[in-house]
């Protein structure tokens, strides 16, 4: 169970160093739409999978704080938000009207709203509710720069998330044998990560067994697995609403001499690029170690994504470690190293981390097995 005390605490200061920065940027007010700003603020868990207008939006002001839900789940927010004021629709009045009338109730006019996660026709509701007595102004990143320095207490959630991941993939990795379908070991996972307190899957878990694995983002199907063949395998286990992410990638029976080529160059890039980790790094920087490495054995066009991602109450997150992205890493970040080398007709192989910016470096936060450099 979650201490309500200080839930109340630590959402209190967030929600005071918003209403801090809204006053710096001329807002009355700011419309949370997106769930992991909601929950950041507010403890509130709805799950990100319902249509948001039932799971609800804060409405923060300079002085205020609301909730505005469902009535089915008014008792929840009333439980997990015990900061908020929650106020319920329903009964003839539309989601978009209450909201409205908590605006024009207390006379804002400059209303920021999350401009990446309002449904169209939620924003159009607002509009016309509105009249012309509020201006709605898009916003973008506000939440999020707060989320991007985790908190002590964030640290050690994620901790606990990651360490589920490692138990998952370490009791499951033999079970890779020929024979085994993409499916089956996906459930194997799945099923442990709710036998250990995890409360959700973090995304949807990818198994994919030989050319499947050159699809960076495959879904597990029925193909059987094939001796000799790379099985890449994506997991993360969702707990207390934080995530963890990590990727192995394992050879079916004894190795080929493709695979064990591609593996140690992707893992050569994963661990040079995870020992330069450190504040000041620039999210381009370290993209471009793991890049220029693949690009000098000449498999630079197959390293099709970018080289990671925070992770927290979202998947993912800031801050983006990909070409153009000047911005630095922080101590207290968090976030994916996970390089890869995808190749149409063969497989790919992906190997992920995820490590923590500390004031003078990085630590390796995930701890499953990991195989070597082969010889
Ligand atoms: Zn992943
Ligand atoms: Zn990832």
């Amino acid at each position: 169970m979650v201490d309500l005390g200080e839930q109340k605490v630590k959402t209190a200061g967030r929600v005071a160093a918003l209403q801090a920065k809204l006053r710096q940027e001329n807002f009355d007010g700011l419309l949370v739409c997106y769930f992991a700003n909601r929950r950041y603020l507010s403890g509130y868990s709805a799950s990100d999978m319902l249509p948001h207008e039932t799971s609800g939006f804060l409405l923060i002001t300079s002085q205020e704080a609301f909730l505005i839900t469902s009535p089915l789940y008014e008792e929840q927010a009333q439980q997990e938000a015990p900061g908020f004021e929650v106020v319920t629709f329903g009964k003839g009045i539309s989601f978009a009207k209450r909201i409205a009338e908590l605006i024009v109730g207390r006379g804002l006019k400059r209303v920021g709203f999350e401009a990446n996660a309002i449904i169209f026709d939620t924003y159009l509701g607002l509009v016309r509710a509105l009249e012309d007595k509020a201006e709605l102004v898009p916003c973008r990143g506000l939440v999020e720069a707060f989320r991007l320095i985790k908190e002590a207490e964030e640290i050690a959630t994620l901790r606990r998330a990651i360490s589920i991941n490692d138990q998952v993939f370490n009791e499951i990795e033999p079970l890779i044998e020929p024979g085994v379908t993409e499916k089956q070991l996906a459930w194997e996972i799945e099923r442990r990560m709710r036998d250990y307190q995890g409360e959700a899957l973090a995304f949807e878990t990818i198994v994919a067994g030989g050319p499947n694995g050159a699809k960076p983002h495959a879904t597990p199907g029925e193909r059987p697995f094939e001796p000799g063949e790379a099985v890449v395998i994506d997991m993360g286990t969702r707990y207390q609403g934080y995530n963890s992410d990590m990727t192995r990638t394992v050879c079916v029976g004894a190795p080929t001499p493709k695979f064990k080529e591609i593996y140690n160059i992707v893992l050569e890039a994963q661990l040079k690029t995870i020992e330069a980790i450190r504040p000041g790094l620039t999210g381009d920087e370290a993209d471009t170690i793991a890049r220029d490495l693949i690009t000098s054995y000449g498999y630079g066009e197959a390293f099709s994504h970018s080289l990671g991602h925070g992770i927290g109450l979202a998947v993912h997150e800031l801050p983006g470690l990909r070409k153009g992205n000047k911005e630095t890493l922080e101590p207290n970040m968090v976030h994916s190293i996970e390089p890869g080398i995808y190749l149409s007709g063969w497989g790919g192989v992906r190997i992920e981390d995820l490590v923590l910016v500390t004031t003078d470096g990085y630590e390796l936060l995930s701890a499953a097995n990991k195989r070597g450099f082969w010889s």
